[in-house]
């Protein structure tokens, strides 16, 4: 078999470059290690960029975004007993939209399935020969070996995934900084405690009042690394958070029986570059952020933006620029989200190790923040997202 571009990788960067893929007739075939169910039923990012709602909406998967998404004009960041609203409107004219990444993985899933493309589940695969001008995809399906050749491979198989491991030792330079903490998340079918999102700095830990849908919650409270799920009865989830919100939220917080739970752990990370040879890295794959910002999935999109941009490009008018210039470009959007999602990390947590004085900096950062439309601004223009 002969296809144009592998793409390794269902998640949202895989199956969105797919879709950007498809729009133009470039002939690509996607392979996921698990299940659908399994990709479908992973509770991850749900705010998204106004970019983001606009490159789905280029390729076509946005109808249902835009039926049933969330349109978030602030959000509120409470500290020391009181609220300040990051006005994201009036600040910086742009919105961000509340739409979970099942639910874009759902549409990408199903636009693929309408216009016949392939995607094959299960397949366990091994990268090979992108050094070269030859590409080569094996993987083992059904207890069968197979084999793709192509001309591109574009790894879009999250942080754990074989493609940025394929690439020999030394080729990549990476930075990483791992958080002393994690962030217990539980999802519900309540109302959401307020119509905006609410990050909380408090002497107990950070929080986040985030949403799904006007009747689906997500809510997170920042905890040790030690600790388990299992440790988390929801009963001492809804007391934590109680604990950590200003006292309007705290009284009108609707609780109920949790119908998922996790905790993940905060990372910043960036491999560059995000090629080698005909080889693509785009997403997780290539890098991570704490997701204080709500950046990653955001991210994985602009990856994508840069990279079908580099394909098209080649395809249609013969040249490779746009593909040779794919990881400068991204990156120079990646590093700059990496800092904000820093920043917003080390504004909002409890840093055990930076006593007292940390946290009086932090408070007189957030004190700064609330009385100064320029710090707002600059917040503002981050978090809805830097141009492409
Ligand atoms: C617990 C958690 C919570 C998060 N919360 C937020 C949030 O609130 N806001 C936010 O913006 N971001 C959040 N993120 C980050 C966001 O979900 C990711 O940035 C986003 O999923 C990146 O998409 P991706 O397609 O690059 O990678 P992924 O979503 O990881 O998709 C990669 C796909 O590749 C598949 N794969 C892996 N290995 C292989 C292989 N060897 N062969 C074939 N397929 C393979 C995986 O099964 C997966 O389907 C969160 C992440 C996690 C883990």
């Amino acid at each position: 078999m002969r296809v144009q571009v592998v793409i390794i990788g269902a998640g949202p960067a895989g199956l969105l470059l797919g879709q950007c893929l498809l729009r133009e007739g470039i002939d690509a075939v996607v392979l996921e290690s698990r299940t659908r169910e399994h990709v479908l039923g992973r509770i991850r990012a749900g705010v998204l960029e106004s970019g983001t709602v606009a490159l789905l909406e280029r390729v076509g998967v946005a109808e249902r975004l835009h039926a049933e998404g969330l349109v978030h004009e602030g959000f509120d960041i409470a500290f020391a007993g009181g609220r300040t609203r990051i006005d994201l409107a009036g600040l910086t004219g742009k919105t961000v939209t509340v739409y979970g990444q099942t639910e874009i993985t759902r549409d990408l899933m199903d636009a693929r399935a309408a216009a016949g493309a392939k995607t094959l589940y299960e397949a366990q695969v091994l990268p090979e020969g992108f050094e070269g001008s030859k590409p080569t995809v094996r993987f083992v399906k059904d207890g069968k070996n197979h084999s793709i050749e192509c001309d591109f491979i574009a790894g879009c198989d999250g942080f754990h995934g074989i493609s940025r491991a394929s690439v020999p030792a030394g080729a990549l330079r990476t930075c990483e900084r791992v958080y002393p903490f994690g962030w217990m998340g539980v999802l519900a079918d309540t109302p959401p405690v307020s119509e905006e999102l609410i990050y909380v700095s408090h002497e107990r830990g950070f929080a986040l009042c985030s949403q799904r849908s006007r009747t689906r919650s997500r809510y997170y409270v920042q905890c040790p690394l030690s600790e388990q799920v299992d440790e988390w009865p929801d009963e001492r989830f809804w007391a934590e958070l109680r604990r950590r919100l200003p006292e309007d939220a705290a009284a009108g917080l609707a609780t109920g029986a949790s119908i998922e739970k996790s905790i993940a752990p905060l990372r910043s990370f960036v491999a560059e570059p995000l090629s080698f040879g005909r080889l693509f890295l785009a997403g997780d794959a290539g890098h991570i952020v704490p997701p204080t910002g709500a950046k990653g999935l955001n991210l994985a999109a602009s990856d994508v933006h840069y990279l079908a941009e580099g394909l098209i490009s080649f395809y249609k008018e013969k040249s490779s620029s746009e593909l040779e210039c794919y990881s400068q470009k991204a990156l120079a959007r990646v590093w700059k989200a990496e800092r904000f999602s820093w920043w917003m990390t080390k504004l909002l947590h409890r840093f055990p190790e930076e006593g007292d004085f940390g946290r009086r900096m932090q408070l007189a950062e957030l004190e700064y923040i609330s009385g100064s439309r320029a710090a707002q601004t600059a917040l503002a223009e981050n978090y809805v997202g830097l141009p492409y």
